[in-house]
């Protein structure tokens, strides 16, 4: 960043966020304070729940011609009735910081440099830096989703590991889970994956965020944390991860859920807002991949 500002360059990301979704408004909020706090500019627009297709596409076109934006990030889901692949494509690929348009997925997928998808690159560096060996690795991926799942066992592939990507008609999950070094989870469901699934020292990276509010469940999950199943009687609902917290006592590492991936999605965001901004604006612009 210093090398840009002495170019008089500083990185902006465009949030839009269609209607009033509580939780999408929660997400937005966080990276918008993330670019505050960075010296970064965001903008956001903020059209109503009734928008149409064709309006959204107008509003991508115009942030796509104004220079001062490096990254565009449509927060979803969008509205039924509106086109989401239609939006995503119509993101100028240089400036698609999610990694969702199929140009970025397509670099992604042939290990050309480029934006890679934040939550799966945020897994990506909290297993680098955590130290866990890639190269050889069984890494078993829970998910097949374009944002998740198929991005993230593309990234271990390139990283040599030896990957299985799982879903819901995957045959004898647990034991395809218990062969695995790593393990990615990424399904949406609380606590689905039981820590006798896990093999002792694996790696685990939980990217599950589900609020649970069901008293029993809660009671379930949370029955060996104390402190955490106190603040879900006094609140009602606590946020937790698609592995059952009980894995802290099998894995030999395991990403906490709040506090996880979650803030390392918002942190590769605004890395390749940074990445976007040297590729199109700065003099000299040599990026590797994350
Ligand atoms: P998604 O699009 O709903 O995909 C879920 C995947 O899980 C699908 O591929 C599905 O299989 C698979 N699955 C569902 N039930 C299964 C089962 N019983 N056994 C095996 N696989 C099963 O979800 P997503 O967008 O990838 O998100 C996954 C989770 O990550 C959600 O909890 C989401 O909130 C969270 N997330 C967190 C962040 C963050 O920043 N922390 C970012 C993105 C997502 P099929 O393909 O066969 O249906």
């Amino acid at each position: 960043m210093p090398r840009l500002a002495t170019q008089g360059i500083q990185p902006g990301l465009a949030a839009v966020l269609v209607g009033e979704n509580p939780a999408s408004q929660i997400y937005v909020k966080s990276k918008i304070a993330a670019c505050e706090e960075l010296g970064m500019a965001s903008w956001l627009h903020a059209p109503p729940a009734g928008v149409s297709t064709a309006s959204l596409l107008r509003l991508v076109q115009d942030l796509n011609e104004e220079d001062n934006v490096d990254g565009i990030l449509v927060q979803l889901p969008l509205p039924a009735q509106v086109d989401s692949k239609r939006v995503l494509e119509a993101v100028d690929p240089a400036k698609d910081v999610d990694g969702f348009h199929p140009v970025s997925m397509g670099r992604l997928l042939t290990n050309r440099p480029g934006l890679v998808a934040c939550t799966p690159a945020g897994c990506m560096e909290l297993l680098r830096r955590s130290g866990v060996a890639l190269e050889g690795a069984n890494a078993v991926v829970l998910g097949r989703s374009d944002i998740v799942g198929k991005p993230m066992a593309l990234l271990l592939m390139h990283a040599n590991a030896t990957v299985t990507i799982c879903h819901s008609k995957t045959r004898d999950l647990p034991e395809v889970v218990r062969r695995a070094d790593i393990v990615v989870a990424a399904m949406g469901k609380a606590g689905f994956v039981q820590a006798d699934w896990i093999r002792p020292g694996a790696a685990v990276i939980d990217v599950g965020t589900n609020k649970v509010t069901d008293p029993a469940e809660g009671e379930r999950l949370l029955k060996n944390f104390p402190q955490r199943l106190e603040k879900f009687r006094a609140k009602g609902s606590a946020l937790v991860g698609d592995v059952h917290p009980d894995a802290v006592f099998t894995a030999g590492a395991l990403s906490p859920v709040p506090g996880g991936v979650g803030p390392m999605t918002i942190t590769m965001l605004m890395s390749n807002t940074v990445k976007a901004a040297k590729l199109r604006r700065a003099k000299t612009s040599v990026v590797a991949r994350q």
